[in-house]
């Protein structure tokens, strides 16, 4: 080295502040003068300076080929190359770089590296392919030249020698953190983790592990610039120590997470598990999460928007409270509900009513009007639509007669649901409405009930014993009910437990009542009125033949060839073991006697031989024959329960033959009355109710007023008293038309004349003795025919209905119509 080249080193030191592009940064205290000894100054250099970004080349180290564009540092190395292959590297941050390369810099960084160009390739693309490998640290004296690339002089720098006990533990302490790293990261040769072991320089050691992943640009500039060889190391040390420990932390949570992963993992797992074990055991596969469950449940539900607004609202109620809140069991009650009632339209294919009628005909004997009407209702249906407010049908008759099973047929003709609700006893509109949610064990009405049940927003709803709906202080349910009928109204029907509203206009409904006159006005009013009154015993018998008994037979498992049952033994059935005007206890007492065969069927053919006095055929039961005839019955049902009026045996004086209505048909009552000598006028014995007093004081007002007419002897009421009594039998209903019966016998009583014992009659008396009309006249006719009555005498008023009565009775009976007690007294006591 040349003395002109210390002098000018020397100079340019001196003369520092002197040099523009010197870096000099007071506040960077690596940038220590004390560090600059003689032999640096000896080894000044002047170098092609190549500037890099973000990336720093310590000295003794070759790192991967870099591919360097044109420019300023491509011009120093393409001359570099061309020398010495000696450059100096400085490193600066990429947003830093344009400055440089425009000569804008006014600053070049104070500390570099000397490199030794190992490869310079041109490339076609204009740019270079480079391999560098450090050699020094180095020092930035001088800008010898800016044009076309920075030249300076530089010199190197060599770590002083560092001896000590703490520096010798420090770096122990470095090569202890590589390692844990090297355990950490892995992947690293094992080699190379032997090179930095061997490394007994603690300034060496720090610019070798920068090279690990710990340190990032900003980390390797410090240590670069860091010319005191322990300082370096121990900033080394912290570096490492911080990455060290963010690594193990990082560690730590993967590994927690893989826990909680493999937990849930195995939970999932598990779930899964359960659910393929749940389905093969044809479980219902429930969510784990009821939240979710009602949340999925409501998304699937086809319901309009308020609905599921509304439920989703509660389900939110719900979350936030929580599922062990005392609330939570009453949201999800509410939300049960919710889910569970029909909501979606429905589309139902054009009524056929000639299916329709098909339907109705295989279903019930007889009752042609009744099917006539509905198939003229089904017909409006299908023209009209929806269009029209169609009248609600309101089938009027006694139990049994096949109100629900006409309500079930109409059903099945639309191709709809059938659901019933009964309405008897219904006192408080609550019970059609539902209670307020704040009740405690709230729920919807029984219209909403029914619609549950029904799984269809457009059943046949039959409501069962409207006549039966009362009215007190809680409310009149009748007015509830009015809405739930009305078209107009109906499809927004508000239940109180619901709060939203409810469409029922799709809802075909049907009511049923025993009598027509408890019907609550208004309602009678929205609804078309079918009465079905009570069968005969023939019609009985049909029915009983061709329906009743093949749909027990077929219900117990019985076939045909099995089971034969003789009309005798039906006939039995209907006189002496059921009294109804349907025939409800009929269908009982076949189906009894049907359990009973099947019973004896069925053990037989456990013994594989038949012991029975009515079957016919041995070991095989299927050609096992039990034929059941009028004797039979007793021994299958025990004794008779009925013995049902009959006409009297002979013409008597002071007893006349009536006819009472009740629930279940009619029959006939015989009123005696007998005159004992005493004060006073009437007595009264047997079941009589308030009206059929009244109706006897009627009567004997009536009798008095015509007593000379008739020759009676006007003391003959002062020494007499007439003791009226009603034989025992169906309780008669409380109804004045026993007035011209009590009449009759009081008349007869009195002047000795019998009543003829093949006359029966009804009507109701007035004190001037007109006759008046009365209820019920095809149950009491009947009952009259199967009591071998000849001659029926019945009110004027009534004499219309006559029409309507079935042809075996008018073809009996003779009918008479009368509008006078004159002339019930000239027919019932005419023999005389
Ligand atoms: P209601 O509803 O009027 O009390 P149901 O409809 O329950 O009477 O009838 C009772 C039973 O009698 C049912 O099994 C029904 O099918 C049967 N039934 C009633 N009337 C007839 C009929 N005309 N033809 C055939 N079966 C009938």
């Amino acid at each position: 080295m040349s003395d002109d080249m210390l002098r000018r080193k020397k100079l340019d030191i001196d003369n520092d502040e002197d040099i523009e592009a010197w870096p000099l940064d007071d506040d960077n205290p690596e940038f220590d003068f004390d560090f600059i000894d003689s032999d640096e100054a000896v080894q000044s250099r002047e170098l092609p300076l190549v500037i890099l970004a973000e990336i720093v080349i310590m000295p003794r180290m070759t790192v991967p080929p870099l591919q360097v564009g044109q420019g300023k540092s491509y011009s120093a190395m393409e001359q570099a190359w061309e020398e010495n292959r000696e450059v100096l590297l400085i490193f600066v941050h990429e947003d830093e770089l344009e400055g440089y390369r425009s000569n804008q810099a006014q600053q070049l960084p104070p500390i570099g590296v000397i490199a030794k160009l190992e490869e310079f390739i041109k490339l076609p693309d204009g740019t270079a392919h480079v391999i560098l490998e450090g050699v020094h640290r180095a020092r930035l004296h001088q800008v010898m030249q800016f044009h076309p690339f920075y030249r300076v002089r530089c010199a190197p720098i060599h770590d002083p020698e560092i001896k000590g006990m703490e520096v010798q533990a420090l770096m122990e302490t470095v090569k202890q953190q590589v390692d844990e790293f090297v355990d950490l990261l892995g992947e690293v040769p094992q080699e190379a983790v032997a090179f930095v072991h061997r490394i007994d320089k603690p300034g060496y050691l720090a610019d070798i592990v920068t090279w690990g992943p710990a340190f990032e640009f900003k980390d390797r500039l410090d240590i670069l610039n860091t010319l005191e060889p322990t300082e370096r190391l121990r900033k080394a040390y912290l570096i490492l120590a911080r990455q060290l420990e963010l690594l193990k932390l990082r560690q730590k949570i993967q590994q927690d997470t893989k826990e909680v992963l493999d937990q849930s993992q195995r939970e999932y797992f598990l779930r899964e598990q359960m659910r393929v074990i749940r389905r093969e055991l044809g479980e219902d596969e429930e969510s784990d999460d009821p939240i979710d469950e009602m949340r999925r449940k409501i998304a699937e539900l086809q319901a309009p928007d308020y609905v599921k607004e509304q439920a989703l609202h509660e389900v939110k109620r719900l979350a936030q409270q929580g599922m062990n809140s005392p609330e939570a069991g009453v949201i999800r009650t509410y939300l049960d509900w919710i889910v569970n009632l029909p909501w979606a339209d429905e589309e139902f294919p054009e009524i056929s009513i000639t299916e329709a009628q098909q339907i109705l005909d295989t279903d019930h004997y007889g009752l042609e009007k009744v099917k006539e009407r509905i198939l003229e209702y089904l017909a409006v249906r299908k023209l009209a639509g929806n269009k029209m407010r169609s009248p609600i049908l309101c089938f009027v008759g006694p139990p049994g007669v096949g109100k629900t099973s006409l309500g079930r047929s109409i059903a099945r003709a639309l191709g709809r649901q059938f659901v019933r609700t009964s309405l008897g006893g219904v006192r408080d509109e609550a019970e059609i409405r539902g209670h307020r949610r704040t009740y405690i064990g709230a729920l919807p009405g029984r219209i909403l009930q029914g619609m549950k049940t029904a799984k269809s927003k457009s059943p046949v709803y039959m409501m069962d014993e409207i006549d039966k709906v009362g009215t007190d202080f809680r409310g009149d349910p009748t007015s509830a009910l009015l809405e739930v009928l009305d078209p107009e109204q109906n499809n927004t029907f508000s239940d109180h437990y619901l709060e939203i509203p409810y469409d029922l206009s799709k809802v075909i409904f049907i009511a049923t009542a025993n009598q027509l006159e408890p019907i609550p006005g208004p309602l009678r009013d929205r609804m078309e009125i079918i009465e079905i009154g009570g069968y005969t015993e023939d019609e009985k018998l049909e029915i009983a033949r061709g329906f009743l008994a093949p749909k027990q037979r077929e219900f117990h498992g019985l076939l045909e060839e099995q089971l034969s049952i003789s009309d005798e033994a039906i006939m039995k059935l209907i006189r002496e073991y059921s009294r109804e005007a349907g025939v409800r206890n009929l269908e009982r007492e076949l189906a009894s006697l049907c359990r009973k065969v099947a019973r004896k069927v069925a053990t037989a053919s456990d013994d594989s031989v038949a012991h029975n006095d009515n079957a016919e055929g041995t070991a095989d039961t299927g050609a096992l024959h039990f034929k059941i005839d009028e004797a039979d019955i007793p021994t299958y049902l025990g004794p008779e329960r009925f013995t049902f009026g009959l006409a009297e045996e002979r013409d008597e004086v002071g007893v006349a033959t009536g006819v009472t209505w009740t629930p279940a048909g009619g029959d006939i009552l015989s009123i005696e009355v007998l005159p004992v000598r005493g004060k006073g006028s009437l007595q009264l014995t047997g079941q009589l109710g308030d009206v059929m007093r009244e109706s006897a004081q009627a009567a004997m007002s009536y009798a008095r007023s015509r007593a000379e007419q008739m020759g009676i002897d006007p003391n003959y009421f002062e020494e007499h008293v007439f003791h009226i009594h009603v034989p025992e039998g169906e309780v008669p209903k409380e109804g004045p038309s026993a007035g011209i019966t009590l009449t009759t016998a009081l008349i007869s009583a009195m002047t000795g004349r019998p009543v003829r014992r093949d006359v029966a009659m009804t009507g109701e008396v007035t004190l001037r003795g007109k006759v008046l009309g009365i209820g019920g006249l095809k149950e009491k006719t009947l009952a009259a025919h199967r009591a071998g009555i000849r001659t029926f005498i019945l009110p004027k008023e009534n004499a219309k209905d006559i029409v309507d009565l079935p042809d075996k009775v008018r073809h009996d009976l003779k009918l008479i119509p009368v509008s006078s007690m004159e002339e019930v007294l000239k027919i019932a006591l005419g023999n005389s």
